[in-house]
């Protein structure tokens, strides 16, 4: 054994009900006046937050937007300033959070985070912002939100094939944590854990969306998954879903979801210690095959063809992917890569 580990600072309030608890985490931050950034549609949660705060609440600005255009965080910027914002409260998924994190970062505002899907970016250092249509993502402390607040509750209105996708999404995140470069103990035992809940908690909220339990335990598996994200490096599946994503405007989760087996059966005969803990987490024979299982037992896509992506397309996105190199477990060659691609645009089952 041979590791490194730093921790990022974090506190967690986790628990149905405790967006209540929203005034008591301002003032702990030391903050008196908290700007609530939403997107447009999750503007009655937000009124939610309002009133918990009462006179602590100086607004609501409901202009989040998928993949953070940099307009959108000057104007928020200036609202927060206009407004005398001593910090703000994300409430919403990763884009509402990913504002939060640009406001942070030009004005060092601190930020709380109220996650309402289980994309897991509260717990990262990681930020994204879109400019002339080109998204660039750093890596800076001060986005770090202060606080973040999981209320199961506030997730009971997630579509529910969104809260599958996105539970996929962040089950990602802990996978290729679990063979990370940077990897270490701690985060392993976070990663199989989070896979655990999430496993457990997804086919019953399919069936019963407002199940606290369940919602519970998805909400408590992304915020272990969230935490391996902002602590380890990722490796090909990531890679391969922000080109996917990127080159052909694929939606975020729905796109890991339909990746994850075949990137993982891709990485397994170079990792086999975290396809057994995958495999272990998930009560399945096979890492990859059953996460592939999982997904079909679930009922979300399978397939690159079902998101609109052409076959004639995968030569391009194969191209792309391996165009810059980076670490991974088993070495990026173009030939297993396009058969990988191949299944996951056929939706068959994954194959090392
Ligand atoms: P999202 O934030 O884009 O939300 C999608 C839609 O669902 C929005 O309209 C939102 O208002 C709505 N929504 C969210 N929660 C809801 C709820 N509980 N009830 C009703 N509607 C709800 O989706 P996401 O998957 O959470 O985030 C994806 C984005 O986050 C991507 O841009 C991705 O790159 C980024 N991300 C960043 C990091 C990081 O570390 N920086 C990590 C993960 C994801």
């Amino acid at each position: 054994m041979d590791f490194t580990y730093t921790a990022l600072p974090s506190r967690i309030v986790f628990g149905p009900g405790k967006r209540a608890c929203v005034g008591a985490e301002v003032e702990a931050i030391g903050a008196h006046r908290a700007l609530i950034l939403c997107t447009p549609d999750q503007r009655e949660q937000a009124q939610q937050i309002a009133n918990f705060l009462g006179k602590r609440c100086a607004g609501i600005h409901d202009g989040a937007q998928m993949h953070v255009p940099i307009e959108s965080a000057r104007t928020a910027r200036e609202v927060a300033r206009d407004l005398q914002a001593d910090c703000a409260v994300a409430v919403g998924g990763g884009s509402t959070i990913g504002l939060g994190k640009a406001i942070a970062l030009e004005s060092s505002l601190p930020i709380i985070a109220i996650p309402t899907t289980y994309a897991g970016s509260e717990m990262t250092p990681v930020y994204g912002i879109t400019k002339n249509g080109l998204k660039t993502t750093g890596k800076d402390a001060r986005v770090v939100p202060r606080s973040v607040i999981y209320d199961p509750e506030l997730t009971y209105t997630l579509p529910v094939e969104m809260s599958l996708v996105s539970g996929m999404n962040a089950i990602a995140h802990a996978a290729e944590g679990l063979y990370a470069r940077d990897g270490n103990p701690v985060m392993s035992l976070m990663a199989e854990e989070g896979i655990r809940a999430l496993a457990q908690g997804m086919p019953v909220l399919r069936t019963e969306p407002k199940d606290v339990e369940a919602r519970s335990q998805c909400l408590y598996g992304a915020w272990l998954c969230g935490t391996v994200l902002g602590h380890v490096g990722m490796a090909l599946h990531h890679k391969l879903c922000h080109t996917l994503g990127g080159s052909f405007n694929l939606p975020h989760a729905q796109t890991h979801t339909i990746v994850l087996p075949h990137a993982l059966a891709y990485n397994s005969p170079a990792a086999p210690d975290a396809m057994a803990r995958i495999a272990r987490a998930i009560g399945a024979s096979d890492g990859p095959q059953g996460l592939y299982d999982l997904a079909r037992q679930l009922g979300v896509p399978l397939a690159l063809h079902d998101l609109g992506v052409e076959e004639a397309d995968l030569d391009r996105a194969c191209e792309i992917a391996l165009a810059n190199p980076y670490w991974n477990p088993r070495t990026i060659e173009a030939q297993p890569l396009r058969a990988l691609l191949q299944r996951a645009w056929e939706g068959t089952a994954p194959k090392s």
